[in-house]
């Protein structure tokens, strides 16, 4: 029997679509050829001599996808949430960190504590920024790969106000990234290269222009942030263009706005007059951060939703979650909507109106599995033919007095469960945990 040829049973839960949670009792997955071959009540005769992993007690989810991670801050973790001043952030903490990833013993040491643990969290695909250094950058991607963790992986591009140690000219960020992607382009199975340039504000015409030149000859997707802050637009992008309405209209005239690539763009919270427009037009990915705390302002995401934009889940470690776990993110996810909707309510038909915007659990399950894993094509469901990623979550020890629904054990797990509920993890049919 071929090793992608097998069967999962126990109790599972996807969205098909973001408006109906799937939930499935005492129910087998098959895997054939690597890939999800359809979800069953019962075993159909034809798969009857495949092996059977037996999870009866368990909640299997498609795995969790985290469109928009800092590698390189993992070591920060859990530290900085009392800063109140934004620019804080990135002296004392962002900046002195990524620094030091241009010593390939510290980047291997601290990469090796994020592969490690990522490898036990419900996450199964990542989009991660990694730094400057093209070295660890490299590194780290050979380590997610040999772990077969799924990721896109991006050396930043940063040839514009940053500091020193983080600055490079740009002729040197297009030589190092062209040498990055000669280096890493289809040499691995889990692993692909995002070109990355950090934000506008920390990028010149120039190595734009270069990038969009990048895209159209190597077709690479691309991910950076998008009107993260209020005043971006106005003090960071508008002073270099003066002419443009949105920083979107910037990116999209160096063909960087999904014209031509797949593109997923972080946090995405104070869209100016006709950006989500085009966001539509072009089919962008907005990487939705719920715990990033930067601006205090929550992004809103019902509105992307309704306007047809395709939106996923990110931690944006450090500056987001304390730790990789994402699943408390899906119901934080439905709890700052309810905070937008009542700062905003007014805007769109008041507290009476029979539509508030406001994310169901469905619709949030959905941005953590399916929405996000679109970017890497087929993932992020149980629907025949998607990539063969499963999280099977073990909620014992939640320690439940009462026996419940399948419903009801992953509302707990949703609000509850971390790493160590994770007791088996499955990601392009390969068993990583
Ligand atoms: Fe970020």
């Amino acid at each position: 029997m071929k090793d992608n040829h097998f069967v999962l049973r126990g109790s599972f839960v996807h969205t098909p679509t973001k408006d109906e949670l799937v939930y499935k009792e005492d129910a087998y997955l098959v895997c054939e050829e690597g890939r999800c071959a359809g979800l069953f009540d019962a075993l159909p005769e034809r798969y009857a001599l495949l092996p059977i992993q037996d999870y009866s007690d368990c909640i299997i989810i498609p795995g969790l996808c985290d469109v928009h991670m800092h590698a390189s801050q993992y070591a920060n973790k859990g530290i900085g949430k009392f800063i109140t001043v934004g620019w804080d952030w990135f002296t004392k903490l962002t900046w002195p960190e990524e620094s030091r990833y241009g010593n390939p013993d510290y980047a291997e040491r601290a990469y090796q504590k994020l592969v490690e643990d990522l490898v036990r969290s419900a996450t199964t695909r990542s989009v991660m920024f990694a730094t400057i250094h093209r070295e660890a950058t490299e590194l780290l991607m050979k380590m997610l790969d040999k772990a077969g963790q799924g990721a896109f992986v991006g050396k930043v591009i940063t040839d514009h106000s940053s500091i020193s140690e983080l600055l490079e000219s740009t002729g040197q960020a297009l030589s190092e990234t062209r040498q990055w992607l000669e280096n890493t382009m289809g040499r691995y199975r889990n692993v692909k290269p995002i070109l990355t340039p950090r934000f506008i504000p920390s990028c010149t015409k120039e190595i734009l222009a270069d990038l969009g030149q990048l895209v159209r000859e190597f077709g690479l997707p691309l991910q950076s942030h998008l009107s993260e802050d209020y005043h971006e637009l106005r003090d960071w992008v508008q002073v270099r263009f003066p002419d443009a309405k949105t920083s979107g209209e910037v990116w999209d005239q160096f063909g960087l706005f999904g014209s031509q690539t797949p593109t997923v763009m972080a946090h995405c919270i104070f869209p100016p007059k006709g950006e989500m427009e085009l966001m539509a037009k072009r089919n962008l990915m907005v990487a939705h951060c719920p715990s990033a705390g930067l601006t205090g302002h929550v992004a809103p995401i019902k509105r992307y939703l309704n306007a047809g934009i395709q939106v996923g889940l990110g931690t944006d470690m450090s500056g987001g979650t304390p730790t990789l776990n994402l699943l408390p993110e899906i119901p934080h996810m439905i709890q700052l909507s309810k905070h937008w909707w009542v700062a905003n309510c007014q805007r769109y038909g008041g507290f009476e109106t029979e539509k508030p915007l406001v994310l169901s659990a469905p619709e949030a399950f959905y941005i953590a599995t399916k929405g996000g894993g679109a970017f890497f094509g087929k993932v992020g469901s149980f629907e025949a033919g998607y990539a063969f990623d499963a999280v099977v979550i073990d909620d014992a020890s939640l320690r439940d007095i009462n026996q419940r629904p399948v419903n009801q054990r992953l509302e707990r797990i949703l609000h509850s469960a971390d790493e160590r509920c994770v007791v088996a993890k499955y990601i392009n049919a390969r068993k990583v945990l």
